[in-house]
Protein backbone atom coordinates (compact mmCIF):
# COMPACT_ATOMS: atom_id res chain seq x y z
CA UNK A 1 0.00 0.00 0.00
CA UNK A 2 0.95 3.42 -0.56
CA UNK A 3 1.18 7.02 0.82
CA UNK A 4 1.76 9.66 -1.69
CA UNK A 5 2.85 12.93 0.68
CA UNK A 6 3.67 16.23 0.12
CA UNK A 7 5.52 17.77 3.54
CA UNK A 8 6.33 20.92 2.28
CA UNK A 9 3.60 23.75 1.20
CA UNK A 10 2.82 27.15 2.06
CA UNK A 11 -0.36 29.05 2.95
CA UNK A 12 -1.61 32.51 2.13
CA UNK A 13 -0.07 33.94 4.46
CA UNK A 14 3.54 32.98 3.20
CA UNK A 15 4.97 35.91 0.81
CA UNK A 16 4.28 35.32 -2.86
CA UNK A 17 1.58 32.51 -2.52
CA UNK A 18 -1.94 32.74 -4.13
CA UNK A 19 -4.95 33.54 -1.91
CA UNK A 20 -6.28 30.35 -3.17
CA UNK A 21 -3.89 28.47 -0.52
CA UNK A 22 -6.69 27.54 2.38
CA UNK A 23 -7.11 24.50 4.32
CA UNK A 24 -10.19 23.68 2.40
CA UNK A 25 -8.94 24.20 -1.22
CA UNK A 26 -5.67 22.44 -0.12
CA UNK A 27 -7.76 19.01 0.56
CA UNK A 28 -9.60 19.44 -2.52
CA UNK A 29 -7.22 19.11 -4.52
CA UNK A 30 -5.22 17.04 -2.90
CA UNK A 31 -7.84 14.64 -3.28
CA UNK A 32 -7.97 15.65 -6.86
CA UNK A 33 -3.74 14.91 -7.46
CA UNK A 34 -3.83 11.67 -5.37
CA UNK A 35 -1.93 13.23 -2.39
CA UNK A 36 -2.56 11.35 0.97
CA UNK A 37 -0.98 13.35 3.24
CA UNK A 38 -0.07 17.21 2.88
CA UNK A 39 1.54 19.75 5.33
CA UNK A 40 -0.42 22.06 7.11
CA UNK A 41 2.05 24.80 5.91
CA UNK A 42 3.07 27.60 8.16
CA UNK A 43 1.83 26.66 11.90
CA UNK A 44 3.79 29.48 13.36
CA UNK A 45 1.52 31.67 11.67
CA UNK A 46 -0.98 32.75 14.63
CA UNK A 47 -4.04 33.45 11.77
CA UNK A 48 -3.05 30.73 10.22
CA UNK A 49 -2.70 28.40 12.97
CA UNK A 50 -6.27 29.51 14.52
CA UNK A 51 -7.84 28.53 11.09
CA UNK A 52 -5.83 24.96 10.98
CA UNK A 53 -7.66 24.67 14.65
CA UNK A 54 -10.80 25.56 13.53
CA UNK A 55 -10.98 23.58 10.08
CA UNK A 56 -9.07 20.69 11.25
CA UNK A 57 -9.69 17.98 13.64
CA UNK A 58 -7.10 15.22 14.48
CA UNK A 59 -7.94 12.01 12.77
CA UNK A 60 -5.04 9.85 14.07
CA UNK A 61 -2.24 10.66 15.74
CA UNK A 62 -0.62 13.63 14.46
CA UNK A 63 -3.15 13.38 11.38
CA UNK A 64 -5.55 15.90 11.34
CA UNK A 65 -8.60 16.02 8.54
CA UNK A 66 -11.45 18.49 7.16
CA UNK A 67 -14.04 18.78 9.77
CA UNK A 68 -17.25 17.66 9.35
CA UNK A 69 -16.33 16.54 5.54
CA UNK A 70 -16.42 12.98 4.38
CA UNK A 71 -15.34 13.52 0.94
CA UNK A 72 -12.01 14.37 1.12
CA UNK A 73 -9.45 11.44 1.13
CA UNK A 74 -6.23 13.86 2.06
CA UNK A 75 -5.11 14.43 5.10
CA UNK A 76 -2.58 17.06 6.82
CA UNK A 77 0.60 16.96 9.17
CA UNK A 78 2.18 19.73 10.83
CA UNK A 79 4.94 21.38 9.08
CA UNK A 80 6.45 24.83 8.51
CA UNK A 81 9.38 25.72 6.98
CA UNK A 82 11.56 28.38 9.38
CA UNK A 83 13.77 30.71 7.72
CA UNK A 84 17.47 31.09 10.22
CA UNK A 85 19.52 34.26 8.97
CA UNK A 86 22.51 34.16 11.38
CA UNK A 87 26.24 34.84 11.48
CA UNK A 88 28.17 31.47 12.39
CA UNK A 89 32.12 32.16 12.52
CA UNK A 90 32.09 35.20 10.66
CA UNK A 91 29.98 33.92 7.76
CA UNK A 92 26.83 34.52 6.76
CA UNK A 93 24.18 31.67 6.36
CA UNK A 94 20.58 31.72 5.63
CA UNK A 95 19.09 28.10 6.17
CA UNK A 96 15.83 26.90 5.15
CA UNK A 97 14.53 23.86 7.62
CA UNK A 98 11.14 21.95 7.85
CA UNK A 99 9.92 21.63 11.59
CA UNK A 100 7.64 18.72 11.81
CA UNK A 101 5.42 18.78 14.81
CA UNK A 102 3.76 16.11 16.42
CA UNK A 103 0.64 17.77 18.15
CA UNK A 104 -1.24 21.59 18.26
CA UNK A 105 0.15 21.16 21.69
CA UNK A 106 4.01 21.01 21.12
CA UNK A 107 3.13 24.01 18.25
CA UNK A 108 2.03 26.61 20.85
CA UNK A 109 5.17 25.48 23.36
CA UNK A 110 7.39 26.30 19.74
CA UNK A 111 5.78 29.20 19.09
CA UNK A 112 5.69 30.89 22.81
CA UNK A 113 9.24 29.97 23.08
CA UNK A 114 10.08 31.64 19.87
CA UNK A 115 8.39 34.81 20.63
CA UNK A 116 9.73 34.42 23.75
CA UNK A 117 13.60 34.71 21.40
CA UNK A 118 12.46 37.75 19.58
CA UNK A 119 10.60 36.01 16.59
CA UNK A 120 8.34 38.02 14.79
CA UNK A 121 5.92 34.88 13.62
CA UNK A 122 3.06 36.94 12.43
CA UNK A 123 5.15 38.52 9.51
CA UNK A 124 4.89 35.80 7.41
CA UNK A 125 4.00 32.06 7.57
CA UNK A 126 7.59 31.13 6.73
CA UNK A 127 9.08 33.14 9.50
CA UNK A 128 12.66 34.64 9.16
CA UNK A 129 14.43 34.30 12.80
CA UNK A 130 17.97 35.17 13.70
CA UNK A 131 18.30 31.60 15.70
CA UNK A 132 20.94 29.38 13.96
CA UNK A 133 20.29 25.73 12.92
CA UNK A 134 21.77 24.29 16.37
CA UNK A 135 19.52 26.86 18.17
CA UNK A 136 16.81 26.31 15.98
CA UNK A 137 17.04 22.08 17.33
CA UNK A 138 18.11 23.24 20.69
CA UNK A 139 14.57 25.10 20.73
CA UNK A 140 12.52 22.31 19.47
CA UNK A 141 14.23 19.70 21.42
CA UNK A 142 14.17 20.85 24.61
CA UNK A 143 10.20 21.03 24.05
CA UNK A 144 9.23 17.25 22.64
CA UNK A 145 11.66 14.56 21.26
CA UNK A 146 9.24 13.72 18.86
CA UNK A 147 9.43 16.74 16.64
CA UNK A 148 11.29 16.29 13.69
CA UNK A 149 13.69 18.76 11.42
CA UNK A 150 14.41 18.35 7.64
CA UNK A 151 16.52 20.91 5.72
CA UNK A 152 14.53 21.95 2.99
CA UNK A 153 15.71 22.09 -0.70
CA UNK A 154 19.23 21.06 0.29
CA UNK A 155 20.67 22.80 -2.75
CA UNK A 156 19.64 26.01 -3.60
CA UNK A 157 22.43 28.32 -3.63
CA UNK A 158 21.02 31.24 -1.13
CA UNK A 159 18.93 29.36 1.39
CA UNK A 160 19.87 25.84 2.05
CA UNK A 161 22.41 23.81 3.96
CA UNK A 162 24.47 22.69 1.02
CA UNK A 163 24.07 26.40 -0.93
CA UNK A 164 26.85 27.60 -2.50
CA UNK A 165 26.34 31.22 -1.53
CA UNK A 166 24.91 31.00 2.16
CA UNK A 167 25.44 27.44 2.96
CA UNK A 168 28.05 25.06 4.63
CA UNK A 169 29.83 22.25 3.46
CA UNK A 170 28.33 19.22 5.22
CA UNK A 171 25.52 18.29 8.52
CA UNK A 172 27.76 18.50 10.91
CA UNK A 173 29.01 21.91 10.11
CA UNK A 174 25.28 23.02 9.85
CA UNK A 175 24.30 21.50 12.84
CA UNK A 176 26.96 20.52 15.12
CA UNK A 177 25.98 18.12 18.33
CA UNK A 178 22.21 17.53 16.18
CA UNK A 179 23.60 15.97 13.22
CA UNK A 180 23.07 12.34 13.94
CA UNK A 181 19.40 14.14 14.76
CA UNK A 182 19.36 15.03 11.04
CA UNK A 183 17.60 12.13 9.33
CA UNK A 184 16.89 13.02 5.56
CA UNK A 185 16.97 16.23 3.32
CA UNK A 186 14.72 17.31 0.92
CA UNK A 187 16.33 17.74 -2.72
CA UNK A 188 14.43 20.25 -3.73
CA UNK A 189 13.42 21.20 -6.98
CA UNK A 190 16.94 21.20 -8.60
CA UNK A 191 18.62 18.43 -7.47
CA UNK A 192 16.70 14.94 -8.31
CA UNK A 193 18.05 12.12 -5.83
CA UNK A 194 20.49 10.70 -7.74
CA UNK A 195 22.76 13.62 -7.62
CA UNK A 196 22.24 13.21 -3.57
CA UNK A 197 23.30 9.55 -3.76
CA UNK A 198 26.37 10.64 -4.70
CA UNK A 199 27.20 12.56 -1.28
CA UNK A 200 28.54 10.48 1.07
CA UNK A 201 27.09 11.97 4.62
CA UNK A 202 24.03 11.22 2.81
CA UNK A 203 24.09 7.37 2.50
CA UNK A 204 22.26 6.63 6.02
CA UNK A 205 19.99 9.64 5.78
CA UNK A 206 16.89 9.66 3.65
CA UNK A 207 16.17 11.94 0.70
CA UNK A 208 12.63 13.52 0.66
CA UNK A 209 10.81 15.38 -2.04
CA UNK A 210 8.22 17.41 -1.79
CA UNK A 211 6.79 20.47 -3.93
CA UNK A 212 6.68 23.64 -2.11
CA UNK A 213 4.16 24.92 -3.75
CA UNK A 214 3.07 28.50 -3.58
CA UNK A 215 -0.17 27.46 -5.51
CA UNK A 216 -2.81 24.94 -5.64
CA UNK A 217 -1.92 23.16 -9.27
CA UNK A 218 1.36 23.15 -8.23
CA UNK A 219 0.81 20.93 -5.11
CA UNK A 220 2.34 17.27 -5.99
CA UNK A 221 4.79 18.24 -8.72
CA UNK A 222 7.33 16.83 -6.10
CA UNK A 223 6.22 14.22 -3.58
CA UNK A 224 7.72 11.40 -1.36
CA UNK A 225 5.76 7.83 -1.60
CA UNK A 226 5.50 5.60 1.42
CA UNK A 227 4.66 2.23 1.72
CA UNK A 228 3.85 -0.36 4.02
CA UNK A 229 6.93 -2.36 4.88
CA UNK A 230 7.34 -6.49 4.17
CA UNK A 231 4.69 -8.17 6.98
CA UNK A 232 2.73 -5.11 7.84
CA UNK A 233 -1.05 -5.34 6.77
CA UNK A 234 -2.22 -2.60 4.44
CA UNK A 235 -5.96 -3.17 7.33
CA UNK A 236 -3.92 -1.96 9.88
CA UNK A 237 -3.51 1.46 8.27
CA UNK A 238 -6.31 1.58 6.29
CA UNK A 239 -9.40 0.42 7.05
CA UNK A 240 -12.35 -0.24 3.92
CA UNK A 241 -11.71 2.02 1.02
CA UNK A 242 -15.45 3.05 1.29
CA UNK A 243 -14.65 4.43 4.62
CA UNK A 244 -11.83 6.73 3.45
CA UNK A 245 -10.19 6.62 6.88
CA UNK A 246 -6.51 7.02 6.92
CA UNK A 247 -4.98 4.97 10.40
CA UNK A 248 -1.57 6.21 9.66
CA UNK A 249 -0.15 8.42 12.04
CA UNK A 250 2.59 10.87 12.73
CA UNK A 251 4.91 8.45 13.06
CA UNK A 252 4.60 6.18 11.19
CA UNK A 253 5.79 9.14 8.92
CA UNK A 254 8.75 10.31 10.73
CA UNK A 255 9.85 6.85 11.91
CA UNK A 256 9.98 6.19 8.24
CA UNK A 257 11.87 8.89 7.50
CA UNK A 258 14.50 8.31 10.13
CA UNK A 259 14.43 4.53 8.83
CA UNK A 260 13.75 3.15 12.31
CA UNK A 261 13.79 -0.63 11.97
CA UNK A 262 10.34 -1.13 13.86
CA UNK A 263 8.66 1.46 12.36
CA UNK A 264 5.37 0.12 9.81
CA UNK A 265 6.08 2.57 6.98
CA UNK A 266 9.37 3.44 4.22
CA UNK A 267 9.93 5.35 1.84
CA UNK A 268 9.21 3.49 -1.52
CA UNK A 269 10.01 5.93 -3.91
CA UNK A 270 10.06 10.00 -4.64
CA UNK A 271 8.45 11.42 -7.63
CA UNK A 272 10.95 14.31 -9.43
CA UNK A 273 10.62 17.63 -10.97
CA UNK A 274 13.06 17.34 -13.76
CA UNK A 275 15.74 18.67 -12.31
CA UNK A 276 16.81 20.98 -15.06
CA UNK A 277 13.63 22.28 -14.66
CA UNK A 278 14.38 23.94 -11.36
CA UNK A 279 15.40 27.86 -11.09
CA UNK A 280 19.14 26.77 -9.84
CA UNK A 281 20.26 23.70 -11.80
CA UNK A 282 22.95 25.28 -14.04
CA UNK A 283 24.98 28.61 -12.75
CA UNK A 284 25.11 31.80 -14.33
CA UNK A 285 23.60 35.29 -13.78
CA UNK A 286 19.49 35.80 -14.93
CA UNK A 287 20.11 39.98 -15.36
CA UNK A 288 22.93 39.29 -17.54
CA UNK A 289 20.95 36.32 -19.72
CA UNK A 290 24.71 34.26 -19.19
CA UNK A 291 24.17 30.75 -18.27
CA UNK A 292 26.82 27.97 -18.22
CA UNK A 293 26.76 23.85 -17.45
CA UNK A 294 29.07 22.53 -14.35
CA UNK A 295 31.52 21.45 -16.75
CA UNK A 296 32.28 25.50 -18.23
CA UNK A 297 31.97 26.47 -14.60
CA UNK A 298 35.56 24.38 -14.03
CA UNK A 299 37.08 25.50 -17.27
CA UNK A 300 36.09 29.25 -16.86
CA UNK A 301 35.63 29.69 -13.04
CA UNK A 302 32.91 31.36 -11.98
CA UNK A 303 32.90 35.31 -12.75
CA UNK A 304 30.28 36.33 -15.18
CA UNK A 305 31.80 37.51 -18.64
CA UNK A 306 28.88 40.01 -18.87
CA UNK A 307 28.66 42.37 -15.45
CA UNK A 308 32.23 40.77 -14.04
CA UNK A 309 30.83 39.67 -10.78
CA UNK A 310 30.72 36.09 -9.53
CA UNK A 311 27.81 34.27 -11.19
CA UNK A 312 25.23 32.47 -8.87
CA UNK A 313 26.27 28.99 -8.38
CA UNK A 314 24.06 26.33 -10.12
CA UNK A 315 23.01 23.15 -7.55
CA UNK A 316 24.79 20.93 -10.08
CA UNK A 317 27.98 22.17 -9.88
CA UNK A 318 27.87 22.50 -6.03
CA UNK A 319 26.51 18.64 -6.09
CA UNK A 320 30.17 18.19 -8.19
CA UNK A 321 31.84 20.23 -6.10
CA UNK A 322 30.86 18.28 -2.78
CA UNK A 323 30.81 14.82 -4.01
CA UNK A 324 34.36 15.64 -4.85
CA UNK A 325 34.72 13.35 -7.88
CA UNK A 326 33.29 10.31 -6.48
CA UNK A 327 33.07 7.93 -9.57
CA UNK A 328 29.94 7.10 -8.70
CA UNK A 329 28.70 4.67 -10.91
CA UNK A 330 25.91 5.78 -14.05
CA UNK A 331 22.47 5.60 -12.77
CA UNK A 332 20.51 2.42 -13.81
CA UNK A 333 17.19 3.07 -15.48
CA UNK A 334 14.57 0.31 -15.96
CA UNK A 335 10.64 1.43 -18.00
CA UNK A 336 8.37 -0.60 -15.99
CA UNK A 337 5.02 -2.22 -18.19
CA UNK A 338 3.08 1.55 -18.35
CA UNK A 339 6.84 2.78 -20.02
CA UNK A 340 7.08 4.87 -16.74
CA UNK A 341 11.06 5.20 -16.61
CA UNK A 342 12.06 4.38 -13.05
CA UNK A 343 15.85 5.39 -12.26
CA UNK A 344 17.37 3.27 -9.85
CA UNK A 345 20.21 3.98 -6.90
CA UNK A 346 23.36 1.78 -8.58
CA UNK A 347 24.23 0.63 -4.93
CA UNK A 348 21.09 0.16 -3.66
CA UNK A 349 21.27 2.23 -0.86
CA UNK A 350 18.10 4.47 -1.45
CA UNK A 351 14.65 4.00 -3.05
CA UNK A 352 14.01 4.73 -6.59
CA UNK A 353 12.99 7.48 -8.58
CA UNK A 354 10.65 8.94 -11.06
CA UNK A 355 10.81 12.47 -12.65
CA UNK A 356 7.72 13.96 -14.43
CA UNK A 357 5.80 17.15 -15.46
CA UNK A 358 3.07 18.17 -13.96
CA UNK A 359 0.16 17.16 -16.39
CA UNK A 360 -1.76 20.38 -16.70
CA UNK A 361 1.37 21.39 -18.44
CA UNK A 362 1.26 17.78 -20.73
CA UNK A 363 -1.77 19.03 -21.22
CA UNK A 364 -1.44 22.91 -21.99
CA UNK A 365 2.00 22.03 -24.64
CA UNK A 366 -0.55 19.08 -26.13
CA UNK A 367 -3.22 21.74 -27.18
CA UNK A 368 -1.03 24.58 -27.99
CA UNK A 369 -2.65 26.31 -25.14
CA UNK A 370 -1.62 28.06 -21.85
CA UNK A 371 -2.04 26.14 -18.26
CA UNK A 372 -4.36 29.12 -17.38
CA UNK A 373 -6.97 28.09 -20.43
CA UNK A 374 -10.04 26.87 -19.44
CA UNK A 375 -10.35 24.03 -21.45
CA UNK A 376 -6.84 23.19 -20.42
CA UNK A 377 -8.26 23.00 -16.94
CA UNK A 378 -11.27 20.80 -17.98
CA UNK A 379 -9.22 18.48 -20.02
CA UNK A 380 -7.42 18.32 -16.53
CA UNK A 381 -9.97 18.30 -14.01
CA UNK A 382 -12.02 15.93 -16.77
CA UNK A 383 -9.07 13.48 -16.76
CA UNK A 384 -8.45 13.55 -12.51
CA UNK A 385 -12.08 12.81 -12.27
CA UNK A 386 -12.19 9.54 -14.74
CA UNK A 387 -9.05 8.23 -13.61
CA UNK A 388 -9.21 9.00 -9.70
CA UNK A 389 -5.88 11.53 -9.59
CA UNK A 390 -3.42 13.35 -11.18
CA UNK A 391 -0.67 10.70 -10.31
CA UNK A 392 -2.76 8.12 -11.96
CA UNK A 393 -2.90 9.71 -15.82
CA UNK A 394 0.74 10.57 -15.13
CA UNK A 395 1.56 7.17 -13.71
CA UNK A 396 -0.52 3.82 -13.47
CA UNK A 397 -3.36 3.78 -16.22
CA UNK A 398 -2.49 2.50 -20.01
CA UNK A 399 -1.90 5.22 -22.59
CA UNK A 400 -4.60 3.24 -24.63
CA UNK A 401 -7.25 4.23 -21.90
CA UNK A 402 -5.88 7.37 -21.41
CA UNK A 403 -6.06 7.69 -25.74
CA UNK A 404 -9.85 7.10 -25.44
CA UNK A 405 -10.34 9.97 -22.95
CA UNK A 406 -8.30 12.65 -23.60
CA UNK A 407 -6.97 12.29 -27.57
CA UNK A 408 -3.99 10.86 -29.34
CA UNK A 409 -1.90 13.93 -28.12
CA UNK A 410 -1.97 14.16 -24.56
CA UNK A 411 -1.80 10.59 -24.36
CA UNK A 412 1.50 10.73 -26.37
CA UNK A 413 2.42 13.86 -24.30
CA UNK A 414 2.00 11.57 -20.78
CA UNK A 415 3.64 8.38 -22.71
CA UNK A 416 6.97 10.92 -23.85
CA UNK A 417 7.20 11.79 -20.04
CA UNK A 418 6.98 8.50 -18.95
CA UNK A 419 10.00 7.42 -21.23
CA UNK A 420 11.96 10.84 -19.98
CA UNK A 421 12.07 11.42 -23.69
CA UNK A 422 11.44 15.38 -23.97
CA UNK A 423 13.59 18.41 -24.26
CA UNK A 424 15.03 20.81 -21.32
CA UNK A 425 16.34 24.35 -21.09
CA UNK A 426 17.89 24.23 -17.63
CA UNK A 427 17.11 26.78 -15.09
CA UNK A 428 19.65 29.02 -13.74
CA UNK A 429 19.87 32.12 -10.70
CA UNK A 430 16.08 32.08 -9.90
CA UNK A 431 14.98 31.56 -13.57
CA UNK A 432 12.74 28.29 -14.23
CA UNK A 433 13.97 25.86 -16.91
CA UNK A 434 11.63 25.05 -19.91
CA UNK A 435 10.36 22.04 -20.63
CA UNK A 436 9.91 20.91 -24.25
CA UNK A 437 7.73 17.56 -24.59
CA UNK A 438 7.92 18.12 -28.34
CA UNK A 439 11.18 18.86 -29.71
CA UNK A 440 9.50 19.72 -33.16
CA UNK A 441 11.64 22.44 -35.43
CA UNK A 442 9.72 25.39 -33.71
CA UNK A 443 11.64 24.44 -30.02
CA UNK A 444 15.07 23.22 -31.61
CA UNK A 445 15.41 26.68 -33.35
CA UNK A 446 14.69 28.61 -30.05
CA UNK A 447 17.34 26.31 -28.50
CA UNK A 448 20.09 27.00 -31.31
CA UNK A 449 18.80 30.78 -30.54
CA UNK A 450 19.46 30.45 -27.14
CA UNK A 451 23.16 28.09 -27.18
CA UNK A 452 24.43 30.68 -29.95
CA UNK A 453 23.06 33.65 -27.32
CA UNK A 454 24.12 31.54 -24.06
CA UNK A 455 27.07 29.65 -25.97
CA UNK A 456 26.10 26.68 -24.16
CA UNK A 457 26.17 23.44 -25.07
CA UNK A 458 22.03 21.65 -23.74
ZN1 LIG B 1 12.60 27.68 1.32
ZN1 LIG C 1 26.50 39.09 -14.56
Amino acid sequence: MEFVTDLHLHSKYSRAVSKEMNLYNMALWGTKKGLDVLSTADWTHPLWFREIKQELVEDTQGIFKIKNNKDFLTRFILSVEISSIYTQKGIVHRIHNLVFSPSLKTCEKIQNELIKRGCNLASDGRPIVGLSSIQLMELIYSIDEDVLLVPCHAWTPWFALYGSNSGFDSIDDCFGEYADKIYGVETGLSSDPYMNWQIKELNNRSLISNSDAHSLPKMGREATVFVTKDGVKSSELRVQSDDKKLKLTYEDITDAIKQKPDGRLKIGYTIEFYPEEGKYHYTGHRNCNFVQDPRQTKLDGNICPVCKRPLTVGVMHRVEELAKASKFPDEISKLNDNGVKWIIDPTRNHPPFVKLVPLNEIIAESLHSTVSSQKVKDMFDLLCQKFGSELNVLLKISIQDLEKEAGPRVAEGVDKVRRGNIVILPGFDGQYGIVKIWDDKKVSEKQEETKSQLGIDF
